[in-house]
C-alpha cells in the first residue's frame, strides 16, 4: 500500500470495509494498482472499491460482483487519454483477474474496472463495456 489508502476503498454508502475485503484490497493494491501507478507517474483515483451488497445493488452491479469481496476497483487517471495510457500499463504488466474498459460514447475510456484474486487463479480477462 504505497500510493493508495484503505480509506479510498470504503463503501460509498456506509463507509464499510470488512476485514476480508480489506485483505483483498491490500493484495489488489500491492499486485496491480501500486505497480501501475508507479509506472504511470501521476495521480490515480478510486471511483469505487469495496461495495456492501446493498450499495452494489443500488449502483446496478452484478450479484457476484468482485466489488463485494474487495477484489475490484474502478479507477481513473483523469482524461480519456490518461486512462488509455494507464490501461496500457495494466495490460503490459499482465497482473489482473479481469479488466474492463468502460468507454464513453466517443470511444474514450471513462474509467477502468480492474480486479485481482488474492489466492488466484487470475484469469487475465479483458473486456470492453460501452456506457
Ligand atoms: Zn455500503
Amino acid at each position: 500500500m504505497k500510493h493508495f489508502k484503505f480509506e479510498e476503498f470504503r463503501c460509498r454508502c456506509c463507509g464499510g470495509l470488512p476485514l476480508l475485503a480489506r485483505a483483498n484490497i491490500e493484495s489488489l493494491v500491492d499486485n496491480v494498482l501500486d505497480p501501475a501507478r508507479e509506472q504511470f507517474g501521476g495521480p490515480v483515483s478510486v471511483n469505487s472499491g469495496y461495495r456492501c451488497p446493498k450499495h452494489n445493488l443500488e449502483v446496478g452491479g452484478v450479484v457476484n460482483s468482485q466489488h463485494i469481496k474487495g477484489e475490484a476497483a474502478d479507477i481513473t487517471a483523469g482524461s480519456p487519454e490518461e486512462n488509455k495510457r494507464l490501461a496500457e500499463i495494466l495490460e503490459q504488466n499482465g497482473n489482473y483477474d479481469q479488466m474492463i474498459k468502460y468507454l464513453n460514447k466517443d470511444g474514450g475510456i471513462r474509467f477502468i474496472h480492474v480486479s485481482w484474486k488474492r489466492f488466484g487463479p487470475n484469469r487475465k480477462q479483458r473486456l470492453i463495456s460501452k456506457i
